[in-house]
């Protein structure tokens, strides 16, 4: 039985964040036929892919999902339930943002069978809050964590920016300080990009900001990597710290290239090596659910190489290149090519082998996409 996994997108927000570059609209109209939509997308894909699977994970993503009402996300699992092989066990992850759920409603979500919250916290500070634009304050943000393990969740994940405009060591250590005193099992923990479209973007090249330097963001990376690694938040990806056993089953069906189904706008699947996204535009998708039962508007079919390099590139932003793995999927052509820049990568201790995997060190972590360019 093939594993897979579901993600499913809510474009639906409060509000446009300055630096945010997901699909999202604050328009509302349109909740209920999408719910449709997604139901018959669901339907189409199950019938269409109707071999041997188990889901392992489903993450409802967005847009801001806990905004919605439960018994809205409700329908979507009763769906899922009804159309694919569920695990019992399925990790199920609903994207959370403070401000948007009070404490029974967190409860009704756990009811339903959410098990895992991922909470946008983003900064623990109410200036870099203000200045994100995000709608709740610190102390709301903390709220929402502690009423969320109140009322029973143990999986509580959140994720945090750093190298914001004019933040220092001493304020992210901070962060990083409130966050791993909090009844969290994961962090994910980003720097700020620059994503093109983005109203901050604007006001970068407009001059009404300034971003810092790559050298302070390295330093608060690494400030990061050694601060969590010291309170038992171990790195298995890039960006991703766990405390033992809470790794994110989702993330890792992505990052160890298993099979997903996207389901809503601007959605990707990658199923039995075929890749394909949907409109990002609600009217769009509806639109063209209601005329073919999906909304595919591109596909591709990933070649050999094509596959060998992205899989080389997931293993190692994540939890390592597993060789023997390799070995069975794509032979040994790439290890025997790339023996002597892995010999160079050890001798230097930005890789290290464990067992049958190649792992980057701390110090190879931060230096992870120069190094990954070397291999493809
Ligand atoms: S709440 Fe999240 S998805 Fe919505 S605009 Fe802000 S960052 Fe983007």
């Amino acid at each position: 039985m093939k594993e897979t996994s579901i993600y499913i997108h809510i474009p639906f927000c409060d509000h446009k964040c300055i630096y945010c570059d997901f699909y999202s609209i604050i328009n509302y109209e349109n909740t209920f036929n999408y719910l449709t939509a997604l139901k018959k997308e669901i339907e189409f894909f199950s019938k269409l892919y109707n071999d041997e699977r188990k889901i392992i994970s489903i993450f409802f993503g967005g847009g801001t999902p806990s905004l919605m009402e439960v018994e809205y996300i409700n329908e979507i699992i009763i769906s899922l339930k009804s159309n694919f092989n569920i695990l019992p066990n399925a990790e199920i992850t609903l994207e959370t943002n403070p401000g948007t759920v009070e404490k029974s409603k967190l409860e009704k979500f756990l009811s339903i069978g959410i098990n895992r919250l991922s909470v946008g916290i983003q900064s623990f500070d109410n200036n870099d809050l203000k200045f994100l634009t995000r709608i709740h304050d610190s102390k709301t943000a903390i709220q929402t964590i502690l009423e969320a393990k109140e009322v029973g969740f143990e999986n509580i994940s959140l994720d945090l920016i750093f190298n914001l405009p004019n933040q220092t060591k001493e304020k992210w250590k901070r962060n990083l300080e409130i966050a791993t005193s909090l009844p969290i099992k994961h962090i994910s923990a980003y720097s700020l990009i620059l994503e093109r479209g983005t109203i901050l973007n604007k006001m970068v090249l407009e001059g009404k900001v300034k971003i810092q330097d790559e050298e302070h963001d390295a330093d608060l990376y690494e400030t990061t990597i050694d601060f969590l690694s010291l309170n038992n938040f171990h790195q298995y990806e890039i960006s991703n710290f766990a405390k033992e056993t809470y790794e994110c089953i989702h993330n890792n069906s992505y990052w160890h290239y298993k099979d997903y189904f996207g389901f809503g706008t601007s959605a990707h699947s990658f199923v039995n090596g075929k890749r394909w996204w949907n409109y990002s535009s609600t009217k769009f998708y509806i639109e063209s659910i209601n005329k073919k039962d999906n909304a595919i508007i591109g596909e591709e079919t990933l070649t050999k190489e094509e596959m060998l390099n992205e899989y080389i590139m997931l293993a190692f932003r994540s939890s390592g290149l597993n060789i023997i793995e390799l070995e069975k999927k794509f032979g040994n052509e790439w290890l025997n090519k790339n023996k002597s820049i892995i010999d160079y990568l050890i001798s230097n201790n930005l890789i290290i082998k464990q067992n049958d995997k190649l792992i980057f060190t701390p110090k190879g972590y931060a230096l992870c996409d120069e190094i990954i360019s070397k291999f493809l």
